[in-house]
């Protein structure tokens, strides 16, 4: 299939040249975002290939069926950028890549917490400029604290195994309980439980209508004083202004985001000579116990190598007509 590969880095491009050879399907790279405005790019083209910020929403959908594109290639995990429902009234059929690495994610939300729990980001500076004071570096155990895993689907699962192994009591809330962990000691709870008795909450759950602002004045206001907040699934699952409020009452202890509620605007590009006009983005990281990253936590290798396999088999079935093993379908209960 000839495809159309849109908000391109040069990591993508390696992962895909890599594997075109074997699979024979020819893409075309563009660095700018997927939106009603560049979807005119992909005429000509069979399939879409597009990313998180990428908008699949109903302008853009409807501009793709008019150009007869009716395949669409996430290369990643969440699908919330993308109307399903608007796609399944269109004939567009999306498939995304369900399960790359959920380890990588996992393992970038631990080193979020590592990172505020001991402060190495402060002390690899001091080091630099040959201040080996220790003064203000104070950390805290991770052992023995309680931690809420909020979505234990496949990230989820693989960072309850983590913390498992530094010795936490592990709290969780899903839709579906999953019966491995709770053979490893994790005890489903309610969230309202989860929230007020974990030291430590940790997000793994999709952006979906129900999990918007998930986390928001109410449910902070459940927490423990002090309490550690992590984010690695989606900026939207948080209420911004009300973490900044929590955090300016030290109710929020600790913050580490590898996902922001306005990213779009932000996230993947080199900002550094430019104005940051995102005020609230600005705000965070003036605390001094804010950690943020720009959405990175499925960059690496290992993870690479498996989405490009992985939406280049999606292509395969797609021209085939066969069963999507990775579709992503509309369903009416949830929409
Ligand atoms: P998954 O589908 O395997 O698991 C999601 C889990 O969340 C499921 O167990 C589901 O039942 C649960 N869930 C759904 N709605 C819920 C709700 N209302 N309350 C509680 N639990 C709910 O997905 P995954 O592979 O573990 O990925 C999780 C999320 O991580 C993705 O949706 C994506 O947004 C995010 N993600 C981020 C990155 C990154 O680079 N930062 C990379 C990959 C995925």
């Amino acid at each position: 299939m000839k495809v159309a590969c849109f908000s391109t880095k040069s990591y993508d491009k390696e992962g895909f040249d890599r594997l075109l050879p074997e699979y024979g399907h020819e893409f075309t790279y563009f660095e700018l975002k997927l939106d009603e405005k560049t979807v005119s790019l992909a005429i000509g083209f069979d399939a879409i290939c597009s990313f998180v910020n990428d908008h699949l929403d109903e302008t853009t959908l409807d501009k793709l069926a008019q150009m007869k594109i009716k395949n669409v290639v996430l290369r990643c995990a969440g699908y919330n950028q993308v109307d399903l429902k608007k796609a399944a009234e269109l004939g567009i059929r999306i498939c995304r890549v369900p399960a790359y690495s959920p380890e990588a994610v996992a393992e970038h939300a631990v080193a979020l917490l590592l990172t505020l729990s001991r402060k190495t980001h402060k002390a690899y500076n001091r080091v630099r400029e040959n201040n080996f004071s220790l003064e203000g570096l104070t950390g805290f155990n991770i052992n023995g604290k309680t931690v809420g895993v909020i979505g234990t689907g496949a990230i989820g699962s693989a960072f309850c195994r983590i913390m498992k192994g530094f010795g936490c009591k592990i709290l969780a809330f899903d839709l579906f309980e999953n019966k491995d962990l709770k053979n490893l000691g994790i005890t489903y709870v309610s969230l309202e439980d989860l929230l007020k008795q974990s030291a430590i909450i940790s997000l793994h759950c999709p952006l979906t209508p129900e999990t918007q602002h998930l986390i928001n004045g109410k449910t902070i206001s459940l927490m423990p004083e002090g309490v550690v907040l992590i984010n690695t699934s989606r900026g939207a699952l948080i209420e911004t202004k009300a973490v900044i409020r929590a955090l300016k009452k030290r109710k929020i202890g600790y913050l580490g985001i590898d996902v922001y509620e306005q990213e779009e605007h932000i996230f993947f590009r080199n900002l550094s000579e430019e104005i940051l006009m995102d005020e609230e983005i600005a705000r965070l990281m003036t605390f001094p116990n804010v950690l943020i990253t720009g959405h990175q936590a499925f960059l690496t290798k290992e993870a690479l190598a498996q989405i490009s396999k992985v939406t280049l088999e999606n292509l395969n079935e797609l021209g085939k007509g066969d069963l999507l093993t990775n579709e992503v379908k509309w369903r009416s209960e949830t929409k």
